[in-house]
């Protein structure tokens, strides 16, 4: 069970929220998007969560909408190309490293099998 849960907000609402709460960054619609630099994903203001406040859990706060992340306004920042870029290159980074991982296990597999091979005692001479 969650400790905070989040509140429902209306579309105008959740907006005026986010201009409020979000000192960092002007948001103009509830669809615009954010990358958190937190999680590394890219957010739009209708996932953005509202929590405390009217249900007595303290001033009214806006987090990351991603599972365990809970950033803050100030760790979200415009998708611009540079940060569209960047998070295509971490993506491209992370798929090779996939890439070698697999091709490490691989080789690991196959020099397993190759040492078997070699260990296995000779058979006795006449
Ligand atoms: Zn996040």
């Amino acid at each position: 069970m969650a400790l905070v849960s989040p509140i429902k907000l209306s579309d105008e609402e959740k907006l005026d929220v986010l201009q409020r709460l979000d000192r960092f960054r002007q948001w103009h619609f509830l669809d615009e998007k954010r990358y958190c630099l937190v999680c590394g994903k890219i957010i739009t203001g209708r996932e953005i969560q509202v929590i405390g406040g009217i249900r007595g859990n303290g001033p009214l706060r806006i987090i990351c909408p991603t599972e365990h992340c809970n950033a803050m306004p100030m760790e979200w920042v415009r998708p611009t190309d540079e940060v569209l870029i960047k998070i295509a290159l971490v993506e491209a980074e992370r798929h090779r490293l996939d890439l070698i991982n697999r091709a490490g296990r691989a080789m690991r597999s196959i020099s397993k099998v190759n040492t078997i091979v070699r260990t296995r005692p000779k058979p006795p001479l006449g």
